[in-house]
């Protein structure tokens, strides 16, 4: 059991974090850093901080939102960076008489072992997973980071019957060539051709800034984007639009 927990900030009701109406945790530390983050002061790790937080005070948080919540979801940051807090808090949620009712989903960049996901299944009821990239330099360039670990975790939640959604962030210019994205569309409905999918364009406003600067996919490109995925062979993927 892990009691503490280095915790950036949280939201007491979010739509946009899971099913439903949630209580979302933005726990502090990523493994990536990412061009485009839109939070990047969450990257630092931050051990011996003011960031550290206990399970209780956010169980008395949670239980004031509790009657009009639909779950918890913890997001980061990186969420499974600090797996062993999340698998205590989501065993305490499930183990209290007020809070026992509430979905607990982790929402992720993907890259962690798959001992990580495994741990975590007992407690947990869904996983929103992040692929910045199928193609590896491309996502290197992104995210710093390799993403093997990414595609492993989206083929092991699905297999584990845990995958709620994968989303795909769109960056024009880099990562929105028709060709990968048709290769994107075909990896994933080898998965599952059902897969629900969130297209989020990528906006500037609160990224950090680059160098040449990263260009907002237009709605028409983002539009484009989803009809090319819509249209993958046996695929009927349920793909929304952000
Ligand atoms: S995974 Fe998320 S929090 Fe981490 S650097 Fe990328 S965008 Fe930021």
């Amino acid at each position: 059991m892990t009691g503490t927990g280095f915790v950036a900030g949280t939201i007491t009701f979010s739509v946009v974090d899971g099913p439903g109406n949630r209580f979302a945790i933005f726990l502090q530390g990523c493994n990536f850093d990412c061009v485009a983050c839109h939070n990047p002061q969450t990257i630092p790790h931050a051990e011996g901080t003011h960031f550290e937080t206990s399970i209780d005070d956010l169980l008395v948080k949670i239980r004031k939102a509790a009657p009009f919540l639909s779950g918890i979801t913890v997001s980061g940051g990186e969420a499974t960076q600090q797996a062993e807090f999340v698998h205590s808090l989501f065993t305490a949620v499930k183990a209290d008489p007020q809070l026992g009712r509430l979905t607990c989903f982790v929402d992720s960049n993907g890259a962690c072992p798959p001992s990580t996901w495994a741990s975590l299944d007992p407690v947990m009821d869904g996983a929103m997973i992040d692929l910045k990239c199928l193609d590896p330099d491309i996502h290197l360039s992104m995210t710093a980071q390799p993403n093997d670990e990414v595609l492993a975790s989206i083929r092991q939640l699905h297999a584990m019957g845990k995958l709620y959604e994968v989303r795909l962030l769109l960056l024009a210019g880099v990562n929105d060539d028709p060709a990968l994205l048709r290769r994107t569309g075909e990896w994933l409905a080898a998965i599952d051709p059902q897969m629900r999918l969130k297209l989020i364009g990528f906006r500037a406003h609160g990224a950090r800034p680059h160098d040449p600067p990263l260009v907002e996919p237009t709605p028409d490109q983002r539009e484009a984007v989803a009809d090319l995925l819509a249209a993958t062979p046996g695929a009927t993927f349920d793909i929304c639009l952000i």
